[in-house]
């Protein structure tokens, strides 16, 4: 077996990877279908960190969108709080196939898991475990594309792979427009100017400071996940 092409990998898993196609919470299911592709490539040697989505439970901006009560701050709290639940169900998946995993809050949550400590969880990537990143960077206005990137750069990952729902970054949104371009490679540049759909402004700006590159292909097509790490051509290659 050929060595994998990254090393270490900083995985973003939106919350929609947690549930079926249109559907939102979390379905064991799927959660179990994606930890089975990422054991596979644990398995290579890979060091793999997980930064988690909550939009299958609540984002912050959509729901104060809904509500004049509930501050926007307290509703991005309540979205980074979604995306601990979602680690809690990723835990427990990676650890029923024998994965050993860390699930870690960047808010502090005694007694349910460690807090983000960044030596700590070098040292469990170091020893193989796969870590679960939760509640982003810990604080609000931001998304987990954010927290994925600064992860990321602070855990010194060779790479960022994004896992979506569409095959790679488009021309224009594909589930709009059929007839959409797909990009198989992309600079962060052209990406900005072009105002594509790849990640958060913030993001991208991490990435393009830091020489991050960013992969974003589709997590719903099997082996993907296997074929990005081991240097294949799948989605949508970002760098600069
Ligand atoms: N969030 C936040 N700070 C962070 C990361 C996330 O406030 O560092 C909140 C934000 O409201 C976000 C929600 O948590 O909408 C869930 O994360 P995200 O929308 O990134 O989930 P995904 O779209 O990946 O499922």
């Amino acid at each position: 077996m050929p060595a994998p092409k990254f090393k270490r990998i900083l995985l973003k898993l939106s919350g929609e990877s947690f549930s079926p196609s249109g559907e939102r919470g979390i379905s064991m299911d799927e959660v179990v279908h994606i930890s089975r592709q990422v054991s596979e490539i644990q398995k290579l040697g890979c060091e793999i960190a997980v930064v988690i989505g909550g939009g299958n439970i609540l984002r912050g901006s959509q729901f104060k969108a809904t509500t004049e009560v509930v501050e926007e701050a307290t509703a991005h709290y309540m979205g980074m709080l979604a995306t601990v639940i979602n680690g809690l169900a990723l835990h427990d998946a990676f650890e029923s196939m024998g994965c050993e995993t860390r699930l870690m809050s960047a808010i502090k949550m005694d007694g349910v898991c460690e807090p983000y400590i960044r030596r700590r969880a070098d040292r469990h990537l170091q020893k193989g475990r796969v870590v679960i990143l939760g509640a982003g960077t810990g604080s609000p206005f931001v998304t987990t594309d954010t927290a994925a990137a600064m992860r990321g750069m602070e855990l010194g990952c060779d790479i960022v792979m994004k896992a979506t729902r569409v095959d790679g970054v488009y021309s224009e949104d594909p589930e709009k427009n059929p007839h959409a371009i797909l990009y198989s490679e992309l600079s962060f540049q052209t990406a900005v100017e072009k105002g594509l759909r790849v990640m958060d402004s913030t993001a991208i700006s991490h990435c393009m400071e830091h020489n991050l590159p960013l992969m974003v292909f589709n997590f719903r097509k099997d082996g993907n996940i296997m074929k990005a790490v081991m240097g294949e051509k799948v989605g949508t290659l970002v760098s600069n």
